[in-house]
């Protein structure tokens, strides 16, 4: 058969049967039989060159308009009918625009850590600065250092998780205090915030919680200096209004020592459950620092004098935020903590 004939008609056959093609699958179909390796059209191009060269030319040039019509005929109807499928499919969906998407939770800083920050903000703002130490301990940093010796009852095992015959976990954060007075000298105002462990569990109680100490060092630093700091404190973190005591305590390694009551914050100091009905809250303890601990570090304690406070920041969040029970903070259920 004459070739331009026959490509004529294959052109007109390929372009009705893309035009017929009902879907995505019989649209390939006719991809397959029209320009496909097995299709007359490659054919034809095929054996172009056992052709005479003048008529190699005519059908040639025929053959390459006829695969380009029919290409672009595949493109154009594929595209129509993809959109077309998209628009049946959103119908058989029944898709609701209106209905409310799915809620991504966002997560959040644990309270206890925004409660840390917050305290370490407001010392930071009175030149404090913040140090690091660690959680496992030898007994000299931990107690030893602090004027607690051997006999001392807080070294019982009761109270304390030791590892091995020297090592321990600190129960206190005090021993950033030893570590940062051996390691420079005065003047010194440095903020120590961590985890700190004892034997300990009940629902005021975790085996493990989180203390911020502080102290500050120098030479004349009073008792006056700790009321005036340690009063800001509590006006910043409590209002500006709250009240607050002084009570003389003891703890080994400060002479003399107190224990801070701030104005109960559930009842304003008219008395209830939390403050046991005396209006005051305990909130930490504080104290000049013994002179054997500041001689245990190197410092002359004739000429230098410092002041100490630890506070537990379970204990501040929990009366910030009025709760309970301290197991709450560590069970990680996010209806508690999304609430912070
Ligand atoms: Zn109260």
């Amino acid at each position: 058969m004459n070739h331009i004939e026959s490509l004529e008609g294959l052109r007109a056959e390929a372009l009705s049967a893309i035009a017929g093609a009902a879907d995505l699958k019989q649209l390939e179909a006719a991809r397959v039989k029209y320009l496909g390796r097995k299709s007359s059209l490659l054919q034809v191009l095929r054996e172009l060159g056992q052709l005479e060269p003048d008529k190699r030319a005519v059908v040639g040039k025929l053959a390459n308009d006829v695969k380009r019509d029919v290409s672009e005929a595949l493109e154009s109807r594929e595209g129509g009918l993809a959109a077309a499928a998209r628009e049946a499919t959103l119908k058989s969906d029944a898709f609701d625009l209106t209905l409310p998407g799915e809620t991504v939770r966002t997560g959040r800083v644990h309270p206890l850590n925004q409660t840390a920050e917050e305290i370490v903000q407001i010392f930071r703002s009175m030149g404090f600065e913040v140090a690091d130490g660690p959680e496992i301990e030898d007994e000299y940093h931990n107690f030893e250092a602090l004027n607690m010796p051997a006999f001392h009852p807080a070294r019982d095992m009761q109270d304390t998780f030791f590892i091995g015959s020297n090592l321990l976990l600190r129960t206190h954060t005090s021993n950033v205090q030893i570590r940062a007075m051996k390691s420079r000298k005065p003047p010194l105002a440095v903020l120590a915030p961590g985890k700190v462990y004892r034997r300990d569990s009940d629902i005021t109680h975790s085996p493990m919680f989180h203390q911020i100490e502080g102290f500050m060092v120098d030479e004349r630093i009073t008792f006056g200096h700790l009321k005036s700091v340690l009063s800001s404190f509590v006006r910043a973190i409590f209002g500006k209004t709250r009240k607050v005591r002084f009570r003389p305590s003891y703890f080994p390694f400060v002479e003399p020592g107190a224990e801070m009551d701030v104005e109960c914050v559930m009842c304003d100091g008219q008395g209830c459950r939390v403050c046991k009905s005396s209006g005051w809250l305990e909130i930490l303890g504080a104290g000049m620092i013994h002179p054997k601990v500041l001689e245990h570090v190197g410092y002359d304690s004739e000429k230098y004098t410092g002041f100490a406070f630890g506070m537990g920041i379970e204990r501040i969040a929990m009366l910030r935020h009025r709760i309970s029970d301290i197991r709450l903070f560590f069970e990680n259920d996010v209806r508690f903590l999304e609430q912070f």
